[in-house]
């Protein structure tokens, strides 16, 4: 659930103007009632927890302004039923959309499928003003290394946008369209599922109740056109998986003028085969033989920045023990991790016999059993 969704104010049972006094007040009587010491039970224990969640935003005076702010954002569910994360809902005017297509597509797709643009059949509440193209988000995967480093890469992500020649009817400028056979003009088909009709957008229209007598040419009558766009991005150094960057007005092309809508690059990072990340810090395993375990050495060891940091493995080094190597995990603005080497100690699979009696005049002076 997109957490924009909670009605922080109706959780503490107070209104929007509500003082700070008031809130404090609201959720300590609500919070005395809800507490697992009062109520036990796990639905006392998802409320008392809402209520935590409630105080913790709205008490704080900045954070509260911030989440008024996202209150106010149209289509987010406040009022109206409907969760509004797709896009940035500003291109979907034409009020045209399938409640079961929500999470169709998904990341890594071009996420907006090209029915929950489609304008209602018939043109009836269709916008005639400009409208906002629609925000495309797109999933890149970059390396471990460049995730860490940060740096340039390119990259070409397909949108599909409004058709320029049609504008999204899918007819040849100047031609007719005639009603759907396939769906008889509502632009959806309704499939059984389990009692329930589920309706789907009618494959034969995509949606438009309507067929074009002479299909635009650009876009075979789709309406929608689907293009490679090569952009150039900076990776910011220390860059976590899931992290978005915004590239204003490089979205979807706006309809009749209106503005292009935004490009959302989120990174997805590929695993690497020595350097594994928490937070900050950076996690290696590295093997060392049983002598430099029981003897103690010194080693060179890789980190993400291409350094080799000289490592000392004290004598009687146990195998799962953890060294840190102070600085060399991930920067991030001011912040920088540590690199932690987990020592993994190899016992030999075999033994010469001249290894064999050295190992068992070890075990003889020091009187271990075997
Ligand atoms: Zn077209
Ligand atoms: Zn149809």
């Amino acid at each position: 659930m997109a957490t924009g969704t909670k009605d922080y104010y109706k959780t503490l049972g107070v209104t929007e103007k509500a003082s700070q006094a008031e809130i404090k007040s609201a959720y300590r009587t609500l919070a005395k009632k809800y507490h697992p010491d009062a109520k036990p039970g796990p639905k006392a224990a998802g409320r008392f927890k809402g209520l935590g969640e409630a105080y913790a935003v709205l008490s704080d005076p900045k954070k509260r302004k911030q989440y008024d702010q996202i209150r106010r954002i149209p289509n987010l569910g406040f009022g109206r039923g409907r969760g509004a994360s797709r896009g940035s809902g500003a291109g979907a005017s034409g009020g045209f959309s399938f409640e079961d297509l929500e999470g169709f597509g998904g990341l890594g797709d071009i996420f907006s499928s090209i029915f929950d643009r489609r304008p209602k059949p018939g043109g009836g509440e269709t916008q005639r003003g400009p409208a906002k193209g629609r925000s495309v988000e797109y999933l890149v995967e970059i390396s471990f290394l460049t995730a860490a480093k940060g740096g340039k890469i390119s990259i070409d992500v397909p949108i599909t946008e409004e058709c320029a020649k049609c504008g999204g009817s899918g007819a040849s400028p100047g031609t007719r369209t005639k009603k759907c056979s396939e769906c008889q003009g509502t632009g959806a088909i309704s499939f059984g599922q389990g009692g329930f009709a589920v309706k789907r957008p009618c494959p034969a229209c995509f949606g438009r109740g309507e067929i074009p007598e002479s299909p635009c040419r650009p876009c075979s009558g789709s309406g929608t056109v689907r293009q490679n766009r090569r952009f150039k991005i900076t990776v910011p150094k220390g860059v976590e998986a899931g992290s978005r960057v915004r590239l204003s007005g490089k979205g979807e092309r706006g309809s009749r003028g209106g503005n292009p809508g935004d490009l959302i690059i989120m990174f997805k990072v590929k695993p690497h085969g020595f350097f594994r990340r928490e937070g900050l810090d950076i996690h290696v395993t590295v093997p060392v033989n049983l002598v430099q375990a029981t003897l103690g050495s010194k080693m060179a060891i890789k980190t993400v920045y291409g350094k080799r940091v000289h490592l000392r493995i004290p004598p009687g080094t146990q195998s799962g023990t953890k060294l840190r190597i102070r600085g060399h995990g991930i920067q991030k603005g001011e912040r920088v991790g540590d690199q932690i080497v987990e020592v993994e100690v190899v016992i030999p699979e075999t033994l010469t016999d001249e290894q064999r009696t050295a190992m068992e005049e070890f075990a003889a002076s020091s009187g271990m059993k075997h």
